[in-house]
């Protein structure tokens, strides 16, 4: 029996496709020159099933394991660009899924914890970040209740639709810190921004309309 060995291969094609990526982010409104070189940097075809890396520069969703899918580029760079990341912020992200959101945070220079409820996609996407080379903390489990163990954060990211979990979740943040998550039913969803301000203000904006997998576990949907 063989260890499983992924070659890793950022080729110039690939490197090529993600620049017309970017560019077409940068058209539809990403102006966040941090996002915008995490995004050039990160291999996004590595977090893709093999057969499918032709996919992986296109600005569109793509299903994973476990019924799930890695979000569309636009969404990722948008609700990064929401976090507003200072270098060396402490991030949670709750929807691991393939990693690759995990990995453009960890790129920006982030201390990033992740939580996935489905064990495959969390087993994948462990392995694929380190081999990718990105110090990603990732948990198995509901992440739903949040991590306050290792809280509080200045960015909470929620990358499946919530029921309103806001404030269940803004008391993880640092005051200053910003929680994105996208609420609404399972058909679509709003992004929502909560900022705190000081120790209990906060201010909550909304960001458009969206569409992500359920949130499933104690305070997500039932299934
Ligand atoms: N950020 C991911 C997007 C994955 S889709 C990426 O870049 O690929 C959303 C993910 O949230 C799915 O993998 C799903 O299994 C996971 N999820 C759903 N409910 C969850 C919960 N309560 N805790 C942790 N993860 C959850």
């Amino acid at each position: 029996m063989y260890a499983k060995i992924y070659t890793l291969e950022d080729s110039y094609k690939y490197k090529g496709q993600r620049k017309r990526l970017v560019e077409s982010l940068q058209s539809k409104g990403i102006t966040d020159e941090r996002v915008i070189q995490a995004m050039l940097s990160v291999p996004r075809h590595f977090f893709f099933p093999e057969a499918f890396w032709s996919k992986a520069y296109d600005d569109a969703a793509f299903p994973i394991e476990g019924g799930q899918t890695i979000s569309q580029p636009f969404t990722v760079a948008f609700q990064t660009q929401l976090l507003a990341l200072k270098p060396g912020a402490r991030v949670l992200e709750i929807g691991t899924g393939s990693g690759y959101q995990a990995a453009v945070l960890s790129a920006m220079g982030a201390e990033v914890y992740s939580i996935e409820r489905v064990e495959e996609l969390f087993r994948s996407a462990a392995e694929k970040l380190k081999e990718c080379g990105y110090p990603v903390n990732v948990f198995l489990g509901d992440g739903t209740v949040g991590l306050p163990s290792k809280g509080p954060f200045d960015g909470i990211i929620v990358t499946a639709a919530a029921p309103d979990l806001a404030e269940h979740l803004k008391v993880q943040l640092k005051t200053g810190g910003r929680l994105v998550l996208p609420v609404g039913d399972q058909s679509f969803q709003k992004m929502v921004l909560i900022e705190r301000l000081v120790d209990n203000k906060y201010r909550r904006t909304e960001h458009g309309d969206f569409k992500f997998v359920p949130l499933i576990g104690k305070y997500g949907w039932t299934n």
